[in-house]
């Protein structure tokens, strides 16, 4: 899809565009069109770089490992004294331990003693394990069958030098801290954190510590939110509570717009509410309301606030879950430096349990994922699947994806599940 110049010309030059019946993809794609990443750059210490995105490519000045070195404890020759027919007794000149390189020169027939990744000594090729050869006073037997090359990591085997190991664009975990350490770099360029101003609007919310009253109920969407964001690694503004007040609605969407580069609010989306939130935000910005055909998560909000990005998530517990899973996870990724963000790992399992489903929209229901007896990974669902029932996003470690056209489903059959587990 081509950006357009407005999110309301996108939509008018679109023949498809429904915004009572909005696909999913179709929603993702909207959304995407319009994404502007952050472009500020930072260096920072490799360690504070965790969870960051890196703004430059990293290259290696090295190779890594730097020289050959033993994979084994063992003994290094050189293949050449060996019958690969009837093996060979060689003399032992010495030993290259981890840190401490053998420094004479081996002549033939010598062999050396060499623990795991000791320095594999130039004139040698070749690395027998331990296990495999005799020591005989100063003699090593070794028996025939032995492969040149054997159990020796060549310098650069894991990074050649020049190589460029990381590209602008990849999220440091881990792995990526680790390999940096290991070519030495001590500080990176990384994109400056995305700041996401979040609330939640709602007449009949109190915040924790408040007692409720007939019909309210606690805001928990605030710290769901909160927990996602903050997990997704971005700076979470938790700009608090908003009553369903059209000149709070208007004043919380200024302050957070001004504030932050992305907004996110829960409630006043579905029907009954979007009209005079739908009147705010047209002053403040272009916003567009849809209803997604999905279940959770039917109602949801995407556009501009002045520069800032807005979604405005339904305010049913679990379907502001599922519409982060689904939208603004993605959406954040690539608005924090990630061109193309990893989708939430998809397999199929056998679903155990029956499942109730009318055709029309895509369900993304709360699954278990696990192991049974006989080692395959099954499915099943976490029960109600009611839109308030929170306990069900607790309980699931995946989304039970089933497709728009797909009636009830009996137990048995094999369905798509999203991976939920370590994403956030
Ligand atoms: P709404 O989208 O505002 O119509 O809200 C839909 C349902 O979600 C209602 O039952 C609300 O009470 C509930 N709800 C809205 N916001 C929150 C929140 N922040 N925390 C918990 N439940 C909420
Ligand atoms: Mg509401």
């Amino acid at each position: 899809m081509n950006r357009p110049g407005s999110i309301s010309a996108l939509a008018s030059s679109d023949s498809d565009y429904d915004p009572n019946s909005m696909p999913v993809a179709k929603a993702r794609e909207y959304i995407r069109a319009f994404l502007s990443p952050v472009s500020t750059v930072e260096r920072l210490h490799l360690r504070a770089a965790l969870g960051r995105v890196l703004a430059e490519d990293i290259a290696s000045t090295m190779n890594v490992p730097a020289y050959d070195n033993s994979a084994m404890d063992g003994y290094a020759m050189r293949f050449a004294d060996l019958n690969p027919e009837a093996g060979a007794t060689l003399k032992l000149a010495g030993s290259a331990l981890a840190g401490k390189p053998y420094t004479g020169m081996l002549a033939p027939g010598q062999a050396v003693r060499i623990m795991t990744g000791g320095v594999v000594p130039p004139e040698c090729d070749t690395v027998v394990m331990q296990e495999r050869a005799t020591v005989s006073g100063d003699a090593v037997i070794i028996p025939a069958g032995q492969q040149q090359g054997q159990n020796v990591r060549r310098a650069g085997s894991d990074i050649s030098a020049g190589a460029v190991v990381f590209k602008r664009g990849q999220i440091v975990r881990p792995a990526e801290l680790g390999m940096i350490a290991s070519l030495g770099i001590g500080e990176v360029a990384v994109f400056r954190r995305l700041r996401v101003a979040f609330f939640s609007t709602g007449d009949e919310l109190v915040p924790i510590g408040g007692v409720l009253g007939p019909g309210q109920i606690h805001d928990s969407n605030r710290y769901t939110l909160f927990g996602m964001l903050t997990r997704l690694g971005v700076e979470a503004l938790d700009l608090g509570l908003v009553r369903d007040d059209p000149a709070a609605i208007e004043a919380a969407c200024r302050e957070a717009a001004g504030a932050a580069d992305v907004v996110i609010t829960s409630g006043g989306v579905s029907v009954g509410e979007a009209d005079f939130v739908k009147q705010i935000l047209g002053r403040l910005g272009e916003v567009l309301f849809w209803k997604i055909a999905m279940k959770p998560g039917r109602p949801l909000a995407y556009g501009k606030l002045g520069a800032a990005h807005f979604f405005g998530l339904p305010g049913n517990p679990v379907s502001a879950m599922v519409t982060f899973y689904q939208f603004v996870r993605e959406a954040l990724l690539v608005l924090m430096g990630v061109p193309q963000p990893q989708p939430l790992p998809m397999l199929q399992a056998v679903c155990t349990t029956p499942i109730k489903k009318a055709p029309g929209r895509t369900e993304f229901q709360r699954g278990i994922l696990s192991q049974d007896t006989d080692g395959q990974w099954t499915v099943r669902s976490t029960g109600d699947q009611g839109s308030g029932i929170l306990s069900s996003m607790s309980q699931a470690n995946c989304f039970i994806v089933l497709p728009e056209a797909q009636g009830n489903t009996p137990a048995g059959t094999s369905v798509d599940v999203q991976v939920l587990e370590g994403i956030l």
